[in-house]
Order: structure tokens, then sequence, then C-alpha cells
């Protein structure tokens, strides 16, 4: 494929690479690289998918931050940049936001480092002919007028016989049982009587959402393929507003766009900039990796900041600080009364994600059924049927990046192994010398 060239963009300079992740040339970055990835991978497979906090060394990891994980790791600043735009990227946060245990989590319940990140054979692959809002739209067609919008729940009432919902618009709802599928977070807005129980009520006090704008840039062409790049541009500028980017072009060829993601730090930075200003940075900083003056001529520019939408409060999802994925996480699913719990932060795999969302959704369906005696408690936790059309192949590793030691573990064994050297050079001689009783 020609267009399989992505950029790195890194210390005022671009760096063409494919695969999924940016090339490390220096030896000894690239053994800390590996070191990082791998070691993230192997701590993910002690985590349990649905239960992390029950994982061995559930305490020690929640209570440390992603940041204070990379400081033990990672030796050199290359790994420790990428390390931060890796965390960015996937959740939306900054690594001394989060607990290593609920980002490891995360990780894992994605597949691992390689299927989380990758366009090819990875999360990052797939994208929806025509958008996906028509999931929403054609399910909203055969609902019909079931289907309620601009209607904020804002109190539900579980004291009578039956659930009672009632909105922002003064409409009330009766039913059984009720689904809360909304990001944790957004169950402060809503009165609850009887009040939820302890650990519910706070856990909704504790799990932000991250910090996104997603940052369309619309040009005539997409003269990036011209140059044999695929679109995907990783930078890791401090003064770059965006991260990461992915060519945007319908499957059809037409429309060529570049999206783009502000993330975290920089998200809260830019956000009272005006639009244009906006865009005028991001352009100026696709030029400069693309190598391109076109860039800086977008004939339109669509831009979202998730923060500002009062119902969501920020994208892509939830995320959990230290401390409170042992505290409060098995609280996340569990009904309360006749509320059942889904949404996509309750997932057990994807998680994040909108497959995420749709695994949750049909568990919570499944409680409810249950909770109906329409089927066995065992029935409720299906896994997912692999995809038969893009199934997830397994990434195959290499020998040494399973083998190469770490930073740390190559410095010990060459420094040893100079010690030896050293001593057994010292020694030959002081043997030649005679300077040893020869018996
Ligand atoms: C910029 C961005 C890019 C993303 N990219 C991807 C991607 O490439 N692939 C992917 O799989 N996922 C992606 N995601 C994540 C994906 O959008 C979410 O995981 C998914 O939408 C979660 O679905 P959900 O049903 O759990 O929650 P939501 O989609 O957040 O739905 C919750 C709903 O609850 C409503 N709500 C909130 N409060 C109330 C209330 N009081 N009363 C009534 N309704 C309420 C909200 O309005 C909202 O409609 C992205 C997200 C963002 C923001």
């Amino acid at each position: 494929n020609v267009f399989d060239l992505g950029l790195l963009k890194v210390n005022g300079k671009s760096y063409p690479f494919k695969g999924s992740f940016p090339p490390m040339w220096n030896p000894i970055v690239y053994m800390d690289f590996n070191n990082l990835f791998r070691t993230m991978d192997e701590m993910g497979q002690e985590i349990p998918r649905e239960a992390p906090w029950r994982a061995p060394r559930a305490l020690e990891w929640d209570n440390m931050t992603m940041q204070e994980l990379f400081n033990k790791i990672c030796w050199t600043s290359a790994v420790r940049r990428f390390a931060t735009l890796f965390v960015n990227v996937n959740v939306t946060s900054e690594p001394h936001e989060v607990s290593a245990l609920w980002f490891l989590w995360y990780v894992k319940q994605c597949g691992g480092t390689m299927r989380i990140f990758s366009t090819t054979n990875g999360g990052q692959e797939r994208k929806f002919a025509g958008g996906s809002s028509q999931i929403s739209e054609c399910m909203a067609k055969e609902l019909g007028d079931r289907v309620k919008l601009q209607s904020p729940v804002y109190r539900i009432d579980q004291t009578g016989d039956m659930v009672v919902v009632e909105t922002v618009n003064k409409e009330t709802y009766t039913a059984r049982y009720v689904v809360v599928a909304t990001p944790p977070a957004l169950n402060l807005k809503m009165h609850f009587n009887p009040e939820l129980p302890p650990l519910r009520n706070q856990l909704i006090y504790r799990v932000p959402m991250g910090c996104v704008i997603k940052c369309m840039v619309y040009y005539k062409e997409n003269f990036w393929r011209k140059k044999g790049y695929c679109g995907t541009m990783v930078i890791e500028e401090e003064g770059a507003p965006i991260g990461l980017t992915l060519d945007d072009t319908k499957p059809d060829g037409t429309v060529p766009a570049i999206m783009g993601f502000i993330l975290a730090r920089k998200c809260r930075k830019l956000a009272d900039l005006t639009k244009e200003e906006r865009l005028r940075r991001i352009c100026e900083i696709y030029s400069r990796v693309l190598g391109s003056e076109e860039a800086l001529h977008p004939v339109h520019y669509e831009e979202k900041n998730w923060c500002e939408e009062e119902y969501s409060g920020g994208c892509y999802t939830a995320y959990f600080p230290p401390g409170t994925l042992t505290q409060f996480g098995r609280v996340l699913r569990e009904p309360v009364g006749r509320l059942y719990f889904a949404g996509t932060e309750t997932a057990s795999e994807w998680s994040g994600y909108m497959e995420g969302a749709v695994q949750a959704g049909e568990r919570a369906a499944r409680e409810v059924l249950c909770a109906m005696g329409k089927i066995h408690q065992s029935q409720i936790h299906q896994p997912e049927p692999e995809s038969q059309e893009v199934p997830a192949l397994p990434f195959v590793t290499s020998f040494w990046e399973r083998n190469l030691p770490s930073v740390g573990g190559f410095l010990k064994l060459t420094g040893v192994s100079a010690v030896l050297s050293a001593a057994a050079a010292v020694g030959l001689v002081a043997y030649k010398k005679g300077l040893f009783p020869r018996s």
C-alpha cells in the first residue's frame, strides 16, 4: 500500500514510519520502548477483565498513577514522551491523572497495547461507511416515537410498585425496570429516591470524563496521499495542538479530510481560543509535519469540544483516578433495586468504545430478563462472538521483542560483565607477573 506511511513529529523533525508504532532507531531507546510495552501487557495479564480490583497486586497498582509507573519503568525521555501520548490518545487524560491499575486494565480489555493502538488488525482499523450515527438513527426509526430526545432525566423514584422516571421537561414515565446507560458521573444530575447506596453515591463523584476536541480539516485534495503518506501523524511536540491524526476521507475517496484530536492538557489549554485560531494552529502543524504548503489551505473545518457537552461531561469515556477502582469499582455494574447499569464504562471488553456500550447494553437487558424470570442467571454474562467478517488476528512477536532486556537489565548485564572482564584481566596480569602463589 503506497499510503501506509505514517509520520512521527518530534524535536522539530518528521520521520516517516510503517506499522502501528513509530520507529525507535537508537538501540537503547528501542530496548526501553520494547520493555515498556511488554511490561504493560504482562501486568495486564494479571488483571481480570471482569473484576480488575481482584488482581493480585490491585491495591499497589491502583494507588499508583501511570506517571509513577512510567517513572519506574522508562529510562529515556523519548519513551516517556511517547508513553504520555499513548495515555493521552487512548483515554484522553494525562498519565498523572489515571490509576495504573485502571489504565493497564483498560488496555488489557481492548486486547493489549498492539490491539488498542493499531490501525491494521486493531481498534483503529474500521470505519462505518456513511458514519456510525446510522446505528442510532436506524434503531430510532424502528422504535418510532418511543425514542425521546431532548428529555433529560432528573428524577428516578422506585419507592412505589413501578419505577417512576421524570424528565426536565416535566414528562413522567413508569416502568417495572430501568436501565441507566449514561456515563456514571452523569447520574449526579439525577435525584434518586431512595437515595443511592453509599458506594454508588460516592462512585459517581469520582469518575471524571476525559477531555478531547475532535477536529476535522477538509481539503480540496488528499495531497498527503500523493506523497505516499496515509494521513496518520503522531505528533509529540508540546507546542503542537494535535497529538494524533487519521485520514478521514470517505471510503469512496471523496471529501478529503484529516481528523485530529486535541487531547487532555492541550484540550484544556486551547479551549478558549477562537475556532479560527485553533484551525490556523492545526493547519500550521500539519503543514510542517507533512512538509506541504497545501495543508495551510483547508476548504472547510468542523470541530467538537466534547468537554462542553452538558450530557456527556467529556469523552471518550470516564477514567478512574488512583485509589478509585479498588474501592468503588465493584459497584459499577451492581443493580440498585430495579435500576440496572449499562454504558460503555460498565463493559468488560472494549469498554470506552461503541463495542463496549453494546456489550453493556445487552448484559443489562439480560439482567432485566433474569429479574423477570425469563432467563437463568448463568445466561447473563455471555462472551461476544468473534467477528466473522473482521476476526482479530493474533499479533506475532519476534524473539527480540520477547527477550530483549530492559535498559536497566542491560546496564546491569553489561556492568557485571565489564566488572568480570576487568577482574579477569587484572587476574591474568597478576598471574603472569607471578603475584599469585603457584601450587
Ligand atoms: C471524539 C470521540 C471519538 C471517539 N471515537 C471512537 C471510535 O473511533 N470508536 C469507538 O468505538 N468509540 C469511540 N468513541 C467512544 C464512543 O463514542 C463511546 O464509547 C460510546 O458512545 C459510549 O456509548 P454509551 O451508550 O455508553 O454512552 P453515550 O454514547 O455517552 O450515551 C449516553 C447518553 O445518555 C444521555 N444522557 C446523559 N445524561 C442523561 C440524562 N440525565 N437523561 C437522559 N439521557 C441522558 C446522553 O445524552 C447520551 O446520549 C469516541 C468518543 C469521542 C467523544
